[in-house]
């Protein structure tokens, strides 16, 4: 289907952020899952570091990151995203990783040395961590949890019906359930997680979904539009129209999210800074 008039991808453009990225041979969840804004966040001099290799461990059917055994976790990996972060001037990081289910804590060690890293680097700077479920593993999620994040985001995607085809190796149960442990584990940090649309839910289903994360104390919360990254991967049932999205901003804030992103080119990192200043 032809994206509609509100969906206008802005050209990515090599910026000099891209430059200061591939200088420190870090990746992006921006570049790997082909993100519509990467030039706009880019221009901004921002971007969502992926950590943990390239090649999941996983074939979430809405995702452009290639599924293959991956390579063992670099020990450097961690200092090299913290010189990135220092020389684009950051003062708001999101970390985030494929899934590593081939590894006993799920990566959970390499996104503390990464956290650990910035900060030992840089002072003053938040830090939000986009994570997977660890498979429901406590004290991976603690070792992430420890090392103090700023914000805890774990994307629940989509609604629970859509699972089994949009993400057949993750389970909607356990993944509101990570959201609610790191609230119960940590009560002061911030909880984030997020929504595609246009993947054949129903309205119902989607509000379903946010009470659940209210449920879980979720405190931020972002909804945007799926798009097709590659012709493989599945396709898009449905363009949700602007003021759809706004319908959902709405009743989110009277659901008491402490902030709600919601629009087609929303997407989790986007804006994650404006967010968590509320
Ligand atoms: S878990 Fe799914 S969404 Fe995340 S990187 Fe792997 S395939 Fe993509």
């Amino acid at each position: 289907m032809r994206h509609p008039e509100w969906i206008k991808v802005k050209s990515t453009g090599t910026h000099e952020t891209r430059k200061v990225l591939r200088r420190y041979g870090v990746s992006t969840v921006c570049e790997e899952a082909k993100c519509p804004n990467q030039g706009a966040c880019f221009s901004q001099g921002t971007a969502t570091f992926l950590i943990l290799g390239d090649r999941c461990t996983r074939n979430c059917s809405f995702c452009a990151v290639e599924t293959a055994d991956p390579l063992p976790p670099d020990p450097y990996e961690p200092e090299r995203v913290a010189d990135a972060v220092q020389e684009l001037g950051l003062k708001y990081v999101v970390v985030t990783s494929v899934t590593r289910d081939d590894l006993p804590d799920g990566g959970a060690v390499q996104f503390a040395n990464t956290i650990n890293a910035v900060r030992n680097k840089i002072n003053v700077i938040n830090i939000e961590v986009l994570t997977p479920d660890f498979k429901g593993d406590q004290e991976a999620l603690s070792t992430v949890l420890d090392a103090g994040p700023d914000v805890f985001n774990h994307n629940v995607e989509t609604v629970p019906r859509l699972y089994s085809v949009v993400r057949p190796m993750a389970d909607y149960r356990l993944s509101i359930n990570t959201v609610k442990r790191a609230r119960q584990l940590y009560p002061d940090i911030k909880t984030k997680s997020g929504l595609m649309l246009g993947l054949g839910e129903a309205e119902s289903e989607v509000l379903a979904v946010m009470n659940d994360l209210r449920e879980a104390d979720c405190d931020f919360l972002t909804i945007g539009q799926y798009l097709r990254p590659r012709r493989v991967n599945i396709a898009v049932a449905e363009y949700i129209k602007p003021e759809v999205f706004e319908k959902y901003r709405a009743r989110g804030l009277e659901m008491g999210f402490r902030a709600v992103a919601s629009s087609p080119l929303t997407r989790s990192s986007m804006n994650a800074s404006a967010m968590f200043a509320g």
